[in-house]
């Protein structure tokens, strides 16, 4: 089965690399907040081009600690998408806020823009975009609601480690940008991991002391916080893998090329690319109006998509009748109902692109 992302065969890539990083921390006897978490911080602080960087136990703790250090809490509004993954909203709530779901454009998947402003009450204190599949969210327009309305736009950056929004790379255009190491993520620990990032001294101070009990001075603390560190070991193993990061999204890019030109002629719908956007593919979404039939026959052919994802946030169980929603989520539910995830990362084989597109072709012609 050729699946949709591959974290061991990131590791077998780097795999010298990683073992001697690994057996490093072990023998150094610091195994959380050491020097591999400091250095760490300082060179994703700078591959970014940002101020501070404060890592964290996970992308939903990095959404959860930026939105409490910039005041967001009980009472506040957040205005997000209900096609996502369901941390986003998770983090709000674990801030004591009220997520506010919006729809999607249905080209970029990511919130749309235009949809904001109907969403917004006196209770709105921040817009939450998420760079969905690796493609930026419309940082200009949203950045532009958020100053003319005196909002807090935060990051959601899981998805989209290295990309760029007109030349700048995601995380660093709102007042926070927030990162997952989850391992499938294109910037993946061995392990759970997030980064908090900003350019606002006072955000960073509040995330830094937040995310280890409220301590400035060990023991003391100045207010209240909890735990959400980052350990050597994970650190370790994602500075091994930054310096390739670049490349690797390259590569993202160049099987996301092949797919393009293979599938416009199949009538499937493929990933939108807007210009003011690099686009970094964590996956490769299509559309299909039988997704079902075409995911069963992916599987009957030793091909194994993902689906990304099966129920918008506002219809899972958990959320269902209570969850705030501005205006109809139609993109959201359809989205839902036709997106496919092909298989994409730094190390699939150009055959095995091959193989993907030869089954898409073969359904195409079944159907026929
Ligand atoms: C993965 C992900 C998160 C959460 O990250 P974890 O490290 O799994 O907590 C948040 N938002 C999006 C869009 C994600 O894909």
């Amino acid at each position: 089965m050729i699946p949709y992302a591959n974290p061991k065969a990131q590791y077998l890539t780097h795999r010298l690399a990683i073992d001697a990083a690994l057996a490093r921390v072990l023998a150094s006897g610091q195994y959380i907040l050491g020097e591999e978490v400091r250095q760490f911080e300082q060179e994703f602080a700078q591959f970014l081009g940002v101020a501070h960087a404060i890592s964290c136990g996970s992308g939903t703790e990095a959404l959860h600690l930026a939105l409490v250090a910039a005041g967001i809490g009980p009472g506040d509004e957040v205005i997000t998408v209900s096609h996502t993954a369901v941390a986003t909203v998770a983090a709000i709530e674990l801030a004591g806020a009220t997520p506010v779901l919006v729809d999607i454009d249905p080209a970029t998947y990511t919130l749309d823009p235009a949809r904001v402003q109907a969403a917004l009450t006196p209770r709105t204190k921040a817009i939450l975009p998420v760079h969905l599949y690796g493609q930026p969210a419309d940082l200009t327009a949203l950045g532009e609601l958020a100053r003319r309305y005196g909002l807090r736009l935060i990051e959601d950056c899981a998805q989209a480690t290295g990309a760029q929004w007109q030349g700048k790379r995601v995380g660093t255009v709102g007042d926070a940008g927030c990162f997952s190491f989850y391992p499938t993520k294109n910037l993946g620990a061995l392990g759970d991991g997030g980064m908090v990032v900003t350019n606002d001294h006072q955000l960073a101070a509040e995330a830094r002391r937040r995310r280890e009990y409220g301590w400035v001075d060990r023991y003391i603390s100045s207010c209240p916080g909890w735990n959400s560190r980052l350990d050597e070991l994970q650190a370790a193993v994602l500075r091994v893998k930054l310096p390739f990061l670049d490349a690797e999204n390259r590569r993202r890019q160049a099987i996301a090329d092949r797919y393009d030109s293979a599938l416009a002629e199949f009538g499937i719908g493929i990933p939108a690319r807007q210009p003011a956007a690099s686009h970094v593919f964590h996956l490769y979404v299509i559309r299909h109006p039988q997704r079902e039939q075409l995911l069963a026959h992916c599987h009957a052919h030793g091909v194994a998509p993902g689906v990304h994802y099966p129920l918008p946030v506002h219809l899972q169980p958990a959320y269902r009748g209570r969850i705030t929603t501005a205006g109809p989520l139609t993109e959201s539910e359809r989205a839902a109902r036709e997106v496919l995830s092909l298989p994409i990362y730094p190390e699939l084989q150009p055959e095995e692109v091959e193989m993907v597109i030869a089954t898409l072709r073969a359904f195409r012609e079944e159907s026929r």
